[in-house]
């Protein structure tokens, strides 16, 4: 009774301290900074990957992708040869889409074109994500014939990134040949539109944010990997005037003019090596004929650090010295933003469990790999939605985002197989 009584009273005045319990509770979830998950447990993740390697399934794994050599340079061809430019990848996704079917896959797009196909483990959890990106840089309607001549391939868009496209297939068939099960789920992700903006793995991100543990973006590299990423903004800076005909005297010049002085001054300035950094001015736009003035003369820069900081200080430098060449002119300066993405930088990811793992899968396959800080794709997605990430590849390759691209054929097999152990060492084997 007496146990009664208390139980009322004593909730009417509990009330508001409950209250502000779970107020506080909210506000140091909601204010906890994005961070990796940290290792609990001591793991030897040397022996954790020698176990792995050594089991009887995972040596028939890999035996498979020895006997599937001639099928998967003849398959990784034929990707290549669907032209495939960002945001029209409806083609190359659907033929890949049928050789996933071969498969016991659940299959689905979601709204950015995205094709996801998940190997549901014994357990769910964790679940790993491994993307390859369908699109490339080429334009619409380019007629795409490889060549394979002293041991590499040549084609526009076989390296970037369609050896990790065919790398990821080839694993999907080796589990399947050796029966493997997994504890968690394995996630193979084609993405849309890495190339113009990352939009696909952006979506995808933050769409399955919470749902995803690890988040494996294949694109550049061979040898190492990067678990951070740089940050990448694109401009395009418009000196805007009132053009006018060659032999008209009136000043202002042509655009033109403000825009040489300003590229020349933006090139003296200092771009720092540490952290990372990069400045490029690579497209230029004036008036349509030979003999008009600019009325609008444009330029664009790409700037690349993994230090945000440095980027805000680089185009506070940029903006002052447009705007000194415009009024020494007298004309305006306009600048569009063409993208912008973050350098993406987890606290705590550089001691995670995903980058202690994969440092080990790449050791156990013979690799000293580079572990570096500047990645720049979609990896950069995943870290930016607190999602613990690395980006690492398949294979070597030469000339990316060139018509000359070429990759060397021999080492994407092993780089299948180094994937395919880091599937099994993040999803873990299941009996
Ligand atoms: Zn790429």
């Amino acid at each position: 009774m007496f146990a009664v009584y208390y139980i009322p009273f004593r909730v009417n005045c509990m009330r508001p301290i409950l209250v502000v319990l779970v107020f506080c509770l909210l506000v140091s979830l909601l204010a906890a900074p994005l961070a990796a998950p940290a290792v609990t447990q001591s793991v030897n993740y040397a022996e954790e990957v020698k176990t792995i390697q050594e089991d009887a399934r995972v040596k028939a794994a890999f035996d498979h992708i020895d006997t599937d050599r001639d099928a998967i340079l003849r398959e990784w061809i034929a990707i290549t040869e669907i032209n495939a430019p960002s945001k029209q990848e409806q083609e190359r996704a659907r033929y890949i889409e049928s050789l996933l079917r071969k498969h016991n896959l659940d299959i689905r797009y979601d709204a950015a074109g995205n094709l996801i196909a998940t190997r549901k483990g014994t357990a769910g959890r964790p679940v790993t994500v491994f993307d390859a990106h369908m699109d490339t840089v080429f334009q619409p309607g380019l007629k795409i014939k490889a060549t394979v001549r002293e041991g590499r391939v040549h084609a526009p868009g076989v390296g970037d990134d369609t050896r990790n496209i065919e790398a990821l297939l080839a694993t999907i068939r080796a589990l399947d040949a050796a029966n493997i099960k997994t504890k968690g789920d394995l996630v193979f992700l084609f993405t849309t539109d890495e190339e113009a903006g990352m939009s696909g793995a952006k979506h995808y991100t933050k769409e399955n944010k919470g749902k995803v543990d690890y988040y494996i973006a294949l694109d550049g590299g061979y040898e190492g990997f990067t678990y951070a990423g740089i940050g990448i903004n694109w401009y395009r800076h418009h000196f805007i005037g009132p053009g006018g005909h060659t032999r008209s005297r009136t000043p202002p010049y042509s655009g033109s003019l403000p825009l040489a002085r300003a590229i020349a001054r933006i090139y003296e300035l200092k771009v720092p090596t540490n952290p990372s950094s990069n400045l490029n001015i690579g497209m230029l736009g004036g008036s349509e004929v030979v003999n008009a003035k600019a009325s609008d003369a444009w330029f664009t820069v790409d700037l690349r650090s993994t230090s945000n900081e440095v980027i805000a200080d680089l185009e506070k430098q940029i903006a002052a010295i447009l705007e000194e060449e415009a009024k020494r002119e007298g004309v305006t300066v306009k600048t569009d933003i063409i993208s912008s993405s973050p350098a993406a930088v987890l606290p705590g990811n550089r001691e995670s469990h995903l980058v202690k793992m994969a440092e080990a899968v790449h050791r156990a396959m013979g690799f000293n790999p580079p572990i570096g800080n500047a990645g720049s794709n979609n990896s950069s997605a995943a870290l930016l939605q607190g999602i613990s990430s690395i980006s690492t590849g398949a294979g070597p390759c030469n000339d990316a985002h060139a018509l000359t691209e070429n990759c060397e054929i021999e080492p994407l097999y092993k780089g299948i197989k180094k994937i395919l152990l880091l599937e099994i060492a993040l999803a873990g084997l299941s009996q």
